[in-house]
């Protein structure tokens, strides 16, 4: 099969429509990362997402809609927090899990009752979701495990020859996954950190908590269980900029050729040319990081990254990313 990258325009998103209905998947921009699409009505359509990714078949997907769609014909949306929250921050990067009315394929669910629904703000995902105008269930469109993709050619290094389009709408502004929030109980918890902060929804429903899963039980977020976001080379990762720098030299000197990924900060610690530069921000780090990850295991033995002190707000999402993909958490 042959992959084509277009730009969203009148004729890329009747293309992408027509792949849509045939069960096929169609990878599209969002202000997150880019989501690999398919029609969540179709079980067909939604096992294939599954295969191409080479996920695991119990980790659930969020559908994907239009502003416009009528989200209760998806879900119960019973409490009137969620309201406050989809009014506070949708179209944006807060994907909310609410009681599934069972309209969509089960397998989008795996097996839950409930369905994580997502309205994304990005000017060519809502082209793109309201042209086909259907709920499109979208995992991130990267081989499952890898780093999550934030540019058409990220998609294409990972899918080509895999999946029939796609849609290029650019760089993705947030670049972490969205914020997953669980809505069906009588306060909103965080299942997954992300841009839309759990201080930020807690200012607008008076409380949230953050899940953290306890020994023994079944987590709540399936996707939690399973290493992410892995660069292909080797990784290490240090709270300390001494250490890491003494370990950068310990590997140059073993032959092996080492980048730091690290705040704009620390960059004068480490030789020119061998910094992944996430700059200073949490924003600035959240966008940033992704990309870097995928700039540096094209050309590193092994990335030697400094762990941020800071943890509140987006932080904490950045950090929890880039755990999983330095500690192998
Ligand atoms: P990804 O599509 O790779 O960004 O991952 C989707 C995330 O949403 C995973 O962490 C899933 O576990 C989570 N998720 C999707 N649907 C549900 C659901 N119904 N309940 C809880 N978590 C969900
Ligand atoms: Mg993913």
């Amino acid at each position: 099969m042959q992959t084509q990258i277009r730009k969203i325009d009148a004729e890329s998103l009747a293309l992408a429509k027509e792949l849509l209905l045939q069960g096929e998947m169609v990878a599209f921009p969002t202000e997150t990362v880019y989501g690999l699409g398919a029609d969540a009505r179709s079980d067909e359509a939604v096992l294939n997402i599954y295969r191409v990714k080479g996920r695991p078949q119990d980790n659930p997907l969020i559908v994907h809609v239009h502003k416009g769609f009528d989200l209760n014909t998806l879900v119960y949306d019973e409490r009137p927090y969620a309201a406050k929250l989809r009014e506070a921050f949708l179209p944006g990067p807060l994907t909310l899990v609410y009681r599934s009315r069972g309209t969509v394929s089960k397998i989008v669910s795996c097996g839950l009752d409930t369905l994580a629904v997502r309205v994304p703000s990005h000017p060519g995902a809502q082209a793109f979701l309201k042209y086909v105008d259907l709920p499109v269930a979208a995992p991130s469109a990267n081989l499952s495990k890898h780093v999550s993709p934030v540019s058409a050619q990220h998609v294409f290094y990972d899918l080509q020859g895999r999946i029939p389009l796609i849609l290029d709408g650019g760089a993705c502004s947030g670049g972490i996954e969205s914020t997953v929030c669980d809505v069906t109980g009588p306060y909103p918890t965080v299942l997954r950190q992300g841009l839309v902060s759990r201080e930020m929804i807690e200012k607008v429903a008076g409380r949230c908590d953050v899940y953290v899963p306890k020994a023994g039980e079944q987590v709540r977020s399936p996707g939690m269980k399973y290493k992410h976001y892995a660069p292909k080379c080797r990784t290490c990762l240090f709270d300390s900029a001494e250490e890491a720098a003494a370990r950068f030299a310990a590997f140059e000197k073993e032959g092996q050729r080492a980048y730091a990924l690290c705040e704009s900060k620390y960059a004068g610690m480490f030789p020119q040319g061998r910094v992944l530069d996430l700059g200073d921000k949490p924003e600035e780090m959240a966008a940033r990081l992704y990309a870097l990850l995928r700039e540096g295991e094209q050309v590193a033995d092994v990335i030697v990254a400094i762990r941020p002190a800071e943890h509140d707000g987006i932080m904490a999402g950045v950090l929890n990313r880039l755990n999983k993909a330095c500690a192998g958490d």
